[in-house]
């Protein structure tokens, strides 16, 4: 079984399109949270992961957007994106993001946005953090964004946050913590769009980056009147 795995695409349309054209057919899609916040679109990519029969948990922003839940604690650009988007929202699409399930667990993975002790907030970014989550776990593995750096943490062996080498399959076992990276706004020097690939027939992830039109999400977001840095920090990977 192929799963294409992707996570914070933050409502960037022309990210989401250029990462599953790269991806092609899939067995899944499985989505790491935080599907709205930030970007120009995010009616237009509830759409297309819906219409792809993706399978999403909940992020921070989705719960900010839908509830208004933890909204003081957001930045003030971010903070501006998520009541812009939640006016932007029809009722139906705030009631869906409402009920995305905080963690979910498919046969061998569980997937959260942030981590298993706290699925909306902790950033995993060090082993010690990642086998914490994983002793709660009942699956084998993890999936999880929220960081927008692409990771692996394995038991008895390691790659470093934002290291991943990309197009080269690793193997899941023991037991292994990831993060595919975002797919609508990286935050690692790099602006193309990060995702995975899970084999679980091989017992493989393999990372990936594909580069789409910057300039046209920047285009987007000014149109559409978000704060200018939103747009900048695009073209930095930051
Ligand atoms: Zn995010």
């Amino acid at each position: 079984m192929k799963i294409g795995i992707l996570s914070d695409v933050h409502a960037n349309l022309a990210a989401l399109e250029t990462v599953l054209a790269a991806i092609g057919t899939v067995d899944a899609l499985w989505v790491c949270g935080d599907t709205v916040g930030y970007g120009p679109e995010p009616s237009d990519v509830l759409a297309l992961l819906v219409e792809r029969k993706a399978t999403i948990v909940a992020g921070n922003h989705d719960r900010a957007v839908a509830t208004g839940e933890d909204l003081d604690l957001f930045n003030p650009p971010a903070a501006i994106a998520a009541k812009t988007h939640q006016r932007w929202l029809s009722v139906a699409e705030r009631d869906m993001l409402a009920a995305l399930p905080r963690t979910l667990e498919t046969s061998d993975v569980t997937l959260c946005h942030g981590s298993l002790r706290d699925p909306l907030w902790e950033y995993v970014t060090n082993p010690k953090s990642a086998a914490a989550s994983l002793a709660l776990a009942k699956t084998a593995h993890c999936c999880a964004g929220h960081t927008h750096v692409p990771s692996l943490f394995r038991a008895g062996a390691q790659a470093q946050p934002g290291r991943v080498k990309y197009e080269t399959p690793y193997p899941l076992a023991p037991r292994a913590f990831l993060n595919p990276g975002s797919v609508g706004q990286p935050r690692d020097g790099d602006p193309r769009a990060a995702y995975a690939i899970l084999d679980l027939a091989a017992g493989t992830v393999t990372f990936h980056r594909s580069t789409y039109e910057v300039a046209e999400t920047q285009r987007r977001i000014q149109d559409r009147g978000l704060p200018q840095i939103l747009a900048d920090r695009l073209g930095f990977g930051l």
